[in-house]
């Protein structure tokens, strides 16, 4: 949870991309998500986000934007 918010806060995607401070994701990533995965994204932390994070950051290294976090 706490590196969530650390993640929501700074300006770097977990993709390597630059991202605004604020922003789970870069926009490439962002728009590589199913709309349903987007809007859950704008869950308040703790009504759901965590969960939609984990949704879409498995979204993101099954289809190989995030491949190299993929132990
Ligand atoms: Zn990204």
């Amino acid at each position: 949870m706490e590196n969530l918010l650390k993640e929501l806060d700074g300006t770097s995607c977990r993709c390597g991309l630059w991202k605004h401070s604020g922003h789970t994701l870069c926009r490439e990533c962002f728009r590589s998500l199913p709309f349903r995965m987007r809007d859950n994204l704008y869950l308040l932390v703790g009504n759901g986000y965590t969960e939609a994070y984990k949704k879409a950051s498995e979204h993101l290294k099954r289809t190989g934007r995030w491949s190299h976090l993929v132990e």
